[in-house]
C-alpha cells in the first residue's frame, strides 16, 4: 500500500448539527490519513432535501474546523452528482445487475401485510428481476440490485475483523427511485468510488449498508474499499448515545460547557482508541501513533468527568491571551483595558478551572462594581470577629508603599505575627471582602490585580463606617 494512495472521507447528512460521535468518525479518517500521507475528504449527503438543511452545513463545517478536521480541498456536495447516479443504475443495469421493477407501492404493501400475517420475514422477491419487458412504455419504475442469492460475502473489515453475510440475506434493494433520485446506496458507491476513496471508516451502523454496498462495487468492477466500522459511542449508563445523556452536539461542548477543541478532540481519540496508558496525546503524537487496526470492537462509553478533566489539563496549558479572548467572548465582550485585567489574572486563573464556565466565574471578582454582594461562603467569614480583624488589615494595606505580591504578603504576614494569628485567620476574611467568594486566586496576586486603591475600597466596604473613616483619614 503506498502511502500518496490513500483516502478517506467523512460523509455526513446534514440533517441536525455534528454529532459527537460524527465528529469522532471524522477525526479517525483525519488521522488515519495523515498518519498514511494520505488525503481526508468530505462529502455532505445532502440528497434528502426535505431534511437536510443550509444551518445543518454549517454547523457540521463549523464544529469540523473548530476541531482543526475540515476536509482536504473543497467540500463534496452530493446532491449535485444525481446525474451520475441516475448513469451508473443505468450501466447496471445494462451489465446484468440491476433492472427495472415495476411492482407497486400497493402491490408491496400488500406482500408485506401477507409476509406479516404469515409470520415471516419480508423480502422482495420481484418477478421484474428476470424481464425485460415493461407493463406499458410509461410506467414508473424503480431500479433494483440483482442481489447474488447464493454464496456469502466476506468483509474483511479493518476493526471488526472478518464478517460474512450469506447473500441469501440481502435483497434486491433498490438503487433509483421512480422519480429518477438515487438512494443513499448507490449514491454512497458511486461517490466513493468518483472521489477515490480507499478507506471507508465509519460508524458500525453502517456494516450491514457495507454488504450491500460491495456488490453494487463489484458489479461495476470497481476497486474495492477498505471498511474499518467504528463502534459506536454510548452514554455513561451503557446505553447508545441519545439526547437524555446530555449534549451531543459539538456546539454545545463549545458553547455550553466550554470545552477547548483539543480536550474535545483528544478525548474522542481516547474513547475506542488507544496508546498504552497514555491518556494526554498531542495532535503530533495522534498523527504518529494512529492507527485503525488498535480501534476497539465493543462501543465506548462517554464519562464527561474524563473530559472535564482533559479540558482542565488543556486549560491550564493554554496561551493566557487566547483564554482571555475566550472568556471575554463568554462576558459579552470586554474593554481593552479589561482584556489585559484579565490575561494579566489568567496564570492564576487557569489553574483552578475545569472548563470555560469556571474560569469566566473565577474571573468575575476582576470586574464586579463595588460595594461587592457576598455568596454565603463569604458571608459566613465575616463574622463579628472577622471584621475587626479586617480594620487592622485595612490599615495595614494603607500604609503599604510598594504595593506588590510580596509587599502585601510580608504586610499581611507581620500583622498576623503581631497578633499571635495564623495568616489564615486575615486572609479569608481578606478574601471574602476582595472578591465575594471564599475561593480566589492567591489573595495576594488578588491585591496586586485589583491594586491598592480598589482592594482598600472593598474592605472598608465591609467595615464598620466609622473605622473606615478613620483609617481613611489617617491614609490621608
Ligand atoms: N451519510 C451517512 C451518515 O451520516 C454516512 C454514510 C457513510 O459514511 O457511508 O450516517
Amino acid at each position: 500500500m503506498s502511502a500518496s494512495t490513500i483516502v478517506t472521507r467523512f460523509a455526513p447528512s446534514p440533517t441536525g448539527f455534528l454529532h459527537i460521535g460524527g465528529a469522532r468518525t471524522a477525526l479517525f479518517n483525519w488521522l488515519f490519513a495523515r498518519h498514511h500521507g494520505g488525503k481526508y475528504l468530505l462529502r455532505i449527503e445532502d440528497t434528502d432535501r426535505a431534511r437536510s438543511t443550509p444551518e445543518a452545513i454549517e454547523a457540521i463545517l463549523d464544529g469540523l474546523s473548530w476541531l482543526g478536521i475540515s476536509g482536504d480541498g473543497e467540500p463534496h456536495f452530493q446532491s449535485q452528482y444525481e446525474a451520475r447516479h441516475a448513469e451508473v443504475a443505468l450501466q447496471l443495469i445494462e451489465r446484468g445487475a440491476a433492472y427495472r421493477c415495476y411492482l407497486t407501492q400497493e402491490e408491496l404493501a400488500r406482500r408485506r401485510e401477507e409476509a406479516q400475517a404469515q409470520k415471516k420475514p419480508f423480502r422482495i422477491t420481484s418477478e421484474w428481476r428476470d424481464r425485460s419487458d415493461a407493463p406499458s412504455p410509461d410506467a414508473p419504475f424503480v431500479v433494483r440490485l440483482k442481489a447474488p442469492r447464493e454464496g456469502e460475502t466476506v468483509i474483511e473489515d479493518m476493526v471488526q475483523g472478518r464478517v460474512v453475510v450469506q447473500n441469501a440475506e440481502l435483497d434486491d434493494f433498490v438503487l433509483l427511485r421512480s422519480d429518477g433520485t438515487p438512494t443513499y446506496m448507490l449514491a454512497v458507491v458511486v461517490d466513493d468510488h468518483d472521489m477515490g476513496v480507499t478507506h471507508v471508516i465509519r460508524g458500525d451502523d453502517h456494516l450491514n449498508n457495507a454488504f450491500r454496498q460491495l456488490v453494487i462495487v463489484r458489479a461495476m468492477g470497481w476497486p474495492e474499499p477498505t471498511y474499518g466500522h467504528i463502534p459506536l459511542i454510548h452514554g455513561a449508563d451503557g446505553a447508545k448515545l441519545s439526547k437524555r445523556h446530555g449534549a451531543l452536539g459539538v456546539d454545545a461542548y463549545r458553547d455550553e460547557m466550554g470545552i477547548l477543541p483539543e480536550a474535545l478532540s483528544n478525548y474522542l481519540l481516547r474513547l475506542g482508541w488507544g496508546h498504552g496508558d497514555d491518556e494526554i496525546i498531542s495532535r503530533e503524537q495522534a498523527v504518529e501513533w494512529f492507527d485503525i487496526d488498535h480501534v476497539g470492537k465493543s462501543p465506548s462509553r462517554f464519562d464527561t468527568k474524563k473530559l472535564e478533566n482533559l479540558n482542565g489539563h488543556y486549560i491550564r496549558h493554554a496561551e493566557d491571551s487566547r483564554l482571555a479572548v475566550l472568556v471575554a467572548a463568554r462576558r459579552g465582550g470586554l474593554e481593552a483595558e479589561q482584556l489585559a485585567l484579565l490575561e494579566q489574572a489568567m496564570p492564576e486563573l487557569k489553574a483552578r478551572a475545569r472548563d470555560l464556565n469556571e474560569l469566566s466565574a473565577n474571573a468575575d471578582f476582576l470586574f464586579v462594581a463595588r460595594p461587592l454582594s457576598l455568596d454565603d461562603k463569604a458571608a459566613a467569614l465575616l463574622d463579628g470577629d472577622a471584621r475587626a480583624l479586617l480594620g487592622r488589615v485595612h490599615e495595614t494595606l494603607s500604609g503599604v508603599s510598594e504595593w506588590t505580591h510580596d509587599g502585601t504578603e510580608s504586610a499581611v504576614k507581620a500583622l498576623a505575627e503581631a497578633e499571635g494569628l495564623k495568616l489564615g485567620k486575615l486572609a479569608q476574611p481578606l478574601r471574602a471582602a476582595l472578591t465575594g467568594r471564599a475561593t480566589s486566586p492567591g489573595i495576594f496576586d488578588v491585591l496586586v490585580l485589583l491594586g491598592q486603591d480598589e482592594s482598600l475600597a472593598r474592605i472598608a466596604d465591609q467595615l464598620d463606617p466609622s473605622t473606615v473613616t478613620l483609617h481613611l483619614k489617617e491614609r490621608n
